[in-house]
């Protein structure tokens, strides 16, 4: 389970892709959910 960040429920870990609860496992979905786990992991690093 992830939440808008691509953060999961273990703090510092993120994920993406058709591992996580997204609607639909599609390629596209994929990608844009690397870029915000990415994003969100950044984030985390910045902030922690
Ligand atoms: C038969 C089929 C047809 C599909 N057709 C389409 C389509 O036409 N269009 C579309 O958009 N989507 C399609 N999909 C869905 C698409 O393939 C997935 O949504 C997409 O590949 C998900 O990307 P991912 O990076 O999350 O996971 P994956 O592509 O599954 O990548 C996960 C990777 O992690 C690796 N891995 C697993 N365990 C470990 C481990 N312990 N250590 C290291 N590496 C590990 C795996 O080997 C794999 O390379 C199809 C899926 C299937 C099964």
């Amino acid at each position: 389970m992830v939440d808008g960040h691509g953060s999961t429920s273990l703090p510092g870990v993120f994920a993406a892709g058709d591992c996580t609860n997204s609607a639909f496992k599609q390629i596209i979905i994929a990608m844009g959910s690397g870029a915000t786990a990415a994003l969100g992991a950044f984030d985390h690093l910045i902030r922690n």
